[in-house]
């Protein structure tokens, strides 16, 4: 929290702490009159003035405070907006790698068509083969038959069966076996036994093709298992980016009913303050009638045709704070302060003749205006010395331009020794400095 300097603070002498006075004016409110004096109505306002103060110190803090967390929400806003495309990003890598698994999976199939197409053909062939082998084993059975029939019938050789044959029956079986080994029959099986290679010269290719479309297969199979691999970890990463943009959303949602709670604060405080601006005004209203039902009536003549004097010695010229709005405060400063150095207890002068109407020396330093006088001038006109330290003159009392009022000091709220000097019109204040020049 910064520290502001404001007028009555400004000639600090030792530390009081606004606690300090604050808790001053509550005791003090305890010994006060029953009818309300100037002064009290000046400590109420200088101690609602302290806590619009410290109001003002928390609007300024809650600002900050909002301030710091809209740069968190925009910050969150960014990770969230960026985690959005993540999980879009990643939901496409997904798309198109399961349209690539699901490409994958079409050759697969259609290996396993091609393949089983193959497998068919070997079937075929080997059935053939089969068959092949089969007829051939049956030409081969009907040659062993009929050499065996040869060897049964004669001792002879095949030769002398076929050259000499005494027996018609003899010669018939001769001409049969004869007939069955003609070059013709014997092409038929040479023919047969090529097939059979040729078939099984098929059936050899046809297994390497199997075995390439296995293959390949195998190689789409290893494909689809990476393609699957990398699908699986791009859904982990699309899953962690849903996971960021929920956890951000969170984020985001907080800041947001942060900064709600935090303006319902400001507008609460900002409310309190308005009351408390209304308040004081009519404190100070409430001042205004008090000095202006002691006062003369304004009709009767200002006195004295003198200009207004100085209200101390000339060497003590310095001020601290000027008659209106003081922006350190956030109030009006209805006077002016002189505050030299060495000020203390130097003598406080009426700025023009007329009647003492407030002579308040009882409240010691607790009050607003602390001891203080007010002087009527007549016309409407009176001046007022605060904070003093000594009250010289009695109420009633006439008191000549120029006479000893008091003598300066810091009681009420100031916290360092000053002369605070109003001038008032028909109550109301003015510019001092539009009647008195400084020396
Ligand atoms: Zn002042």
């Amino acid at each position: 929290m910064k520290y502001k300097t404001f007028c009555k603070l400004k000639r600090i002498a030792g530390v009081v702490t606004a606690a300090a006075v604050v808790s001053a004016f509550s005791y003090n409110s305890v010994l006060a009159d029953d009818a309300p004096s100037v002064d009290d109505i000046e400590q109420q306002i200088a101690q609602i003035e302290q806590e619009n103060e410290d109001r003002r110190n928390q609007l300024d803090a809650i600002e900050g405070e909002i301030g710091q967390t809209q740069d968190e929400l925009d910050n969150v806003s960014g990770l969230l907006q960026n985690q959005k495309e993540l999980v879009d990003y990643y939901n496409n890598l997904v798309y198109y790698k399961e349209i690539e698994i699901g490409d994958t999976e079409t050759e697969i199939a259609s290996l396993d068509e091609q393949i089983t197409t193959v497998e068919g053909q070997i079937a075929d062939a080997e059935k053939q083969v089969e068959k092949l082998e089969e007829e051939n084993a049956a030409n081969l059975e009907k040659f062993a038959e009929m050499v065996r029939a040869m060897y049964t019938h004669s001792d002879t050789d095949l030769f002398s069966i076929l050259a000499g044959s005494d027996d018609f029956y003899e010669m018939s079986v001769g001409t049969e076996v004869l007939n069955n080994i003609t070059e013709k029959n014997i092409e038929f099986m040479n023919k047969l036994k090529d097939d059979i290679d040729k078939l099984e010269q098929y059936k050899k290719d046809l297994g390497d093709k199997k075995q390439q479309l296995s293959d390949t297969q195998n190689e789409y199979i290893a494909k689809k298992d990476q393609l699957t691999q990398e699908r699986d970890e791009l859904a982990g990463l699309e899953d962690d980016s849903r996971a960021a943009v929920d956890s951000y959303q969170q984020d985001y949602d907080n800041y947001q009913s942060a900064i709600q709670q935090l303006e319902q604060q400001q507008s609460d405080i900002s409310y309190l303050i308005n009351v408390s601006d209304e308040e004081i005004a009519a404190l100070e209203e409430e001042v205004k009638q008090l000095i202006l039902a002691q006062q003369k009536p304004p009709e009767t003549e200002l006195q004295d045709g003198m200009d207004w004097m100085w209200p101390l010695t000339t060497n003590f010229h310095m001020i601290t704070c000027y008659y209106g709005d003081d922006p350190d405060m956030n109030r009006f400063h209805r006077g002016m302060d002189i505050g030299d150095g060495g000020i203390y207890g130097s003598t406080v002068y009426s700025t023009k003749g007329g009647t003492v109407i407030i002579a308040n020396g009882s409240y010691g330093w607790n009050g607003g205006y602390g001891e203080y006088v007010v002087v009527d001038h007549g016309g409407g006109y009176t001046s007022l010395y605060a904070h003093m330290s000594a009250v010289y003159v009695s109420e009633g009392q006439e008191v000549a331009q120029g006479e000893a009022l008091g003598a300066v000091g810091d009681t009420g709220w100031a916290t360092g020794p000053h002369l605070h000097f109003e001038i008032r019109i028909n109550g109301e204040a003015t510019d001092p400095l539009a009647y008195v020049s400084v020396p």
